[in-house]
């Protein structure tokens, strides 16, 4: 499996990092933040390759781009249906938002088939669980050919995810801050990379992907996560691609 960020950044843009997005094997795209499909442009992603989107949550940085998403693939021709997954509320937000950004009646012309999902479900090649947010949020374990990877999108610390997680080839975590903000990550509802490093040593996984930046001392939440997990880390950059 191939695994390719095309967002980084937590919450603000950076200069070389958008916001949260991921795809796996060119087929599985989990979130689609402020910017990612600028680095799908870069990277010559083949949207009609993208079968799924998985939203982790409804937050700005995490969803902000798949209007003008579903714009472009309708505007190179898309044929394919695409499904489109997330937490409750995903349908008709995903509504609204095409409404407010003037999207003509009849303009996405592919099948587009949208979802609300909830914690503990299993469906074709992937499973959730509730992540723990400040507004309803959903982990993914995503499963191609004998290969796992698991998102947690925005979270403190879950047991849950542990769960999920178990085995995973590749864990991606939510790894807002260092320790010195561990209360401002607990308030806002992010992990620190200590507690990333924590669960990824509590479920067994392989490698660990520290992503959702803030801080721009990456040594430190390298040094961090070294103190809670023993297995291999590496700092999530745009454009990174991980072959597992
Ligand atoms: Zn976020
Ligand atoms: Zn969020």
């Amino acid at each position: 499996m191939i695994v390719l960020v095309l967002g980084s950044a937590g919450t603000v843009p950076s200069p070389g990092r958008a916001c949260s997005s991921i795809l796996l094997d060119g087929r599985i795209l989990i979130d689609c933040g402020t910017g990612s499909l600028m680095n799908m442009v870069s990277a010559g992603v083949e949207f009609e390759k993208i079968e799924t989107i998985l939203l982790t949550h409804l937050h700005c940085d995490h969803v902000s781009d798949i209007v003008p998403l579903l714009w472009t693939m309708r505007m190179k021709g898309r044929r394919r249906p695409l499904r489109v997954y997330g937490p409750p509320g995903t349908k008709s937000s995903l509504m609204d938002f095409m409404a407010l950004l003037n999207t003509p009646e009849g303009f996405i012309d592919y099948e587009l088939l949208v979802e609300d999902l909830v914690g503990g479900v299993s469906l074709g090649g992937f499973s959730t669980c509730w992540a723990d947010h400040t507004i309803p949020a959903l982990a993914y374990r995503v499963s191609i050919g004998g290969k796992s990877v698991c998102v947690t999108g925005d979270t403190r610390p879950c047991e849950r995810i542990i769960e999920l997680a178990r085995g995973v080839d590749l864990l991606v975590h939510d790894s807002s801050f260092t320790r010195e903000h561990i209360d401002l990550a607990w308030k806002t509802g992010h992990s620190t990379a200590y507690q990333a490093g924590d669960v990824a040593e509590n479920c067994g996984a392989r490698i660990l992907l520290l992503t959702h930046l803030y801080s721009s001392d990456l040594g430190k939440l390298v040094e961090e996560a070294s103190r809670s997990y023993g297995g291999r880390i590496i700092i999530s950059e745009d454009l990174l691609k991980i072959e597992l």
